[in-house]
Order: structure tokens, then sequence, then C-alpha cells
């Protein structure tokens, strides 16, 4: 405990603190949120972390998912608490009312959507980054050092020069949306900050018919319209038609418009196809283009060397969005941004403030802060659960489950070659399988797809999701997940012809 007659320590030879010989153990205000004594609340805090560490070691025999009942569901109907709860009944009502009736992307029957399934690591690093309540927009402090060096190893994986740089933001939505900022900005110059799009030349941005629907979303929240943005056919893999791209460019900048941004994507969310990125770069550098890369799902299969030829290009690429929380299992959320000229960021977002002056020495030192380079003044210490998890795991062992989840989506699609009932509706790229139930090879208009998947998540062992592939209603069984096995493929496609042949008509 803190005792008042011992100065305060210092380890580094310096004396500490001019002016602080010594500390007097401050009062307790009586209005601190603190406990007046600790050992109740270390007591309790042992028990919540036991019953998580718990609920981790025993997912397998839980189901994927389970629907909250009314009465459950009542308990987020609650009023608002003025008095106090003790912190164990309230503990007690997260065991009852909301642990058990999650979204299931921890269990490895889940394979529904593209979601990290998160570490025990990940989640102990969350607690101590929840006990210091860093504030990452800026200061001269430590956690701001390891986003940096965050930062420098992102650099690294994808093979981006010094003076590359880049941030954690929520996710690839704002990682994409913060991109488009940036090729604005390259392109109308700083002056657009203030004069704005509207007085801009007419901006137009590309990507493939098979983007992420934050893009389009990214283009309406810039103020462009999501009509600035041509959506260019794929072929049957999934990956943009190059010519078809450069017929479009070639036609806008002859009708006086001004294309400003190619996006490739590595991974669609829909089948995990990865744009031809080498083609389109050497594209966006013939046509003066600031060349993003949505990477949210695909980009950090550069940690698995089977995986990282697929992405070949990437290092040219003039940004690229990810996210640490899905491929890389960080908890929600760590998206990332990585930047080809830390320049371009400055120039995008730095403003000046008297409040946020900054000084030579002391807590306000530290040149450029991450409030400079993005959107956000208050930022969390997404950096620690990443550096938690990539120190404590390595990229190799993280690398090697990336490629054991497309190891299964290919003996998914293995298995439905085989099986008469199935087909495969799209080809496997990387970890997402597309199918649907086939009765003699007949796929009909795939509408029994939606029931199978339904029977699925009530049954609970395994959750794919559901999508539509030209059209259809396809099942789709997307491996994100670290946990997932062999057994859970087999519970996918025992169900799938179990259920579908209880909807089946013609049976
Ligand atoms: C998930 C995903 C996004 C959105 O990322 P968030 O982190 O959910 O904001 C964008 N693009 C692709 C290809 C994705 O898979």
């Amino acid at each position: 405990m803190f005792d008042p007659a011992v100065p305060v320590a210092s380890d580094c030879g310096e004396s500490a603190s001019p002016g602080f010989e010594t500390v007097r153990a401050p009062r307790r205000a009586p209005t601190s949120l603190d406990p007046a004594e600790w050992s109740s609340l270390r007591a309790q805090g042992h028990q919540m972390l036991d019953d998580m560490i718990d609920h981790l070691e025993g997912l397998s025999g839980e189901p994927v998912w389970r629907p909250a009942p009314a009465h459950v569901r009542a308990v987020a109907r609650e009023a608002l608490p003025v008095a106090p709860t003790d912190l164990s009944s309230v503990h007690a009502t997260f065991m009852e009312a909301i642990l058990p009736y999650a979204g299931g992307n921890l269990h490895s029957g889940f394979m529904g959507w593209v979601q990290g399934a998160g570490t025990p690591v990940g989640m102990l690093a969350e607690m101590l980054s929840g006990g210091l309540n860093a504030n990452l927009g800026g200061r001269d402090h430590m956690p701001i050092l390891i986003e940096r060096q965050i930062r420098d190893w992102v650099r690294e994986i994808f093979a981006f020069p010094e003076g590359a740089d880049g941030l954690f933001l929520t996710g690839t939505s704002q990682a994409n949306f913060v991109a488009l900022l940036v090729a604005r900005t390259r392109t109308c110059g700083m002056a657009v900050r203030q004069s704005g799009v509207a007085k801009a030349a007419r901006l137009v941005a590309y990507a493939s018919n098979e983007v992420h629907g934050c893009v389009p979303r990214a283009l309406e929240m810039a103020g462009l319209g999501s009509d600035a943005l041509t959506r260019v056919a794929t072929d049957d893999a999934g990956r943009i038609d190059v010519a078809a791209l450069r017929a479009f460019i070639r036609a806008d900048r002859a009708a006086g418009l001004t294309p400003f941004l190619l996006i490739g994507t590595a991974g669609t969310v829909n089948s995990g196809a990865i744009d031809d990125l080498d083609a389109l770069a050497d594209l966006a550098s013939e046509e003066g283009l600031h060349f993003h890369i949505d990477g949210a799902l695909g980009a950090l299969g550069m940690l698995s060397p089977e995986i990282a030829p697929l992405l070949r290009g990437i290092e040219r690429a003039d940004s690229v969005a990810f996210d640490f929380h899905k491929w890389g299992h960080v908890p929600y959320d760590a998206g990332f941004l990585l930047v080809r000229e830390g320049g371009w960021l400055k120039d995008t977002f730095a403003s000046p403030a008297a409040y946020l002056t900054r000084a030579e020495t002391g807590l306000a030192a530290g040149g450029d802060w991450p409030c400079d380079i993005g959107p956000d003044l208050s930022r969390s210490f997404r950096a620690l659960k990443t550096w938690f998890t990539l120190k404590t795991y390595g990229t190799e062992a993280l690398g090697a489950s990336i490629a054991e989840n497309c190891r299964i989506a290919r003996g998914l699609a293995e298995r439905i070659a085989v099986e008469p009932d199935l087909e495969l509706l799209a080809p496997v790229a990387l970890n997402i399988v597309c199918f649907g139930y086939a009765p003699g090879g007949v796929g009909g208009d795939g509408v029994i797809n939606r029931a199978i998947v339904e029977d699925l998540h009530a049954a609970g062992r395994v959750a794919p999701s559901l999508t539509l592939i030209k059209g259809r209603p396809a099942i789709r069984a997307a491996f994100v997940n670290h946990r997932t096995t062999a057994d859970d493929l087999d519970a996918l496609v025992e169900g799938v012809l179990r259920f579908g042949a209880r909807h089946s008509p013609r049976r």
C-alpha cells in the first residue's frame, strides 16, 4: 500500500519531479467512484475474470447462438439507474442475460459473415487497456509510442516505405472513408478543406461491382455522392474487369470529369475474390489516380507465406485499409489505415487549436500527434490489444490459422463437388464458400437455402450466413475463426443435407 513517509521512487537516476520531494497520501474524494476499500472489489474482479475464462474454455459445449427469450430482452428495457447496484449483482445479470445471448462469433461453428473470433490474450489486454484508460489523441506517453510501433510493423508487413504513416480507426468502413478524403486532398489540394467539394472538380472513383457497401457510403459521407462511384463489372471469379475499368476512366476524362480514386478489393465480402492488384497499380499510376485497397478481410493474408502471393501488388498501393479485428482476431474494434506518404494524412487532417498547443518538453511534447493524422481527437488504446496479440502469438501462428481457414474452405468446395445434392455457386479464392442445396443437381431458385440457414441457426451447431449469387439466395460459409475444425465442416454439410431434405418438395 502507499506509504506517505516514503518518497516517490525513481529508478532512472534523475530527480523525479522538481518541487515534489514527498507526496502526501491524498484523501479519498468524498465523491470519488473508487471503492472505500479495495479488497472486495479485488475478489469480485478475480471472479469476473475466472467466469470469462471458464466461458472461453467451455465454448465448444455451448450452442453457437441462441435467441434471447422475452424475459432476457426485458433486461435491456430497465429504467435509468439512479441509485447504485452492487457490482456482483450487475455481473450476475451479465452472466444470465448477456453472455449466453451474444452473437456467437467466438464459437468454432460460427461461419456467417466475416467476423474475428477474439483470443484469450486479446481479452486480457483489453482489461489492461481499460485499466489504463489511455487517450491516444496525442501527448508524450508510452501508449502513443506503442501505436507507432504497430504502425512500423504494419509498414513491414506490407513492404511500405519509411515515410508511410497510419493509424488505428474503428474499422475498415472508417479507414476507407479516411482514405477517400486523403485521395480528395491529394487531387484537389489542401484548399478543398476550406472550399469544399461542391466547388471542386467533378471527382469520380472506381471499384468493382463486388465492392463493400461502405465504399459508396464513404462517397456519400464525403459529399461526393455515391453516383460518383463507377462500379465496374467482374469476371466469373469476382475480380474487377481491368479492360472495362480502363475504358470507363478514359471516357470519364473525355467527358470532363476528374477520375481521382481507384479502389481494389483484397478479399471481397461476398466471395473472397482478390482483384488483380498489380494490374490495378499499373493502371492507377498510368492514369494518375490514388490507388487504395480495401483489404478488410484479406490483407492480413500477408502473414501466411501460402496466401501472400495472392496479394501481389498490395505493396504498390497508395493506401491499404484492413481490420485486425477480422483475421487478426484482435478484439473489436481494431481497424487500420496505412498510407504511403505520411504527409498526405497531415495535409488532410492537421488543424491548429489553442488547447492542443505543443510544448518542447513535458506531457504536451511529442511532435506529431495521432489527432493530426486522422478524424478523431479522443482515441482508445487499440494498439495495446494488437501489440499483445502480435507479441504473444507471433505472426507465424496468426498466418497459419489464416492458411488453415483457406484449407477448410477448399475442403468444403471439394465435399460439395462430390455431393450430388449440393452445388458450388462461386469459385473459392480464399476462405469463403457460397453454395446451395440442389437435390439431384437442381438448385432451382435457391429460396430453399434461406430456410436451411434459418434452421441451422435455430439448431445452434453451425451458423453460416446468406448472400445472393447472381440474384439467387446462396448459403455462405466464411471461415475466419481460428477455432474451426473439420468437425464443424462435417456438421455444416450434414445439417444442410438434413434440413434441405426436410424442406425439399422433391423428397
Ligand atoms: C468487413 C468489411 C468491411 C467493413 O469493415 P468494418 O471493419 O466492418 O467497418 C469493408 N470491406 C470489406 C471487404 C469487408 O469484408
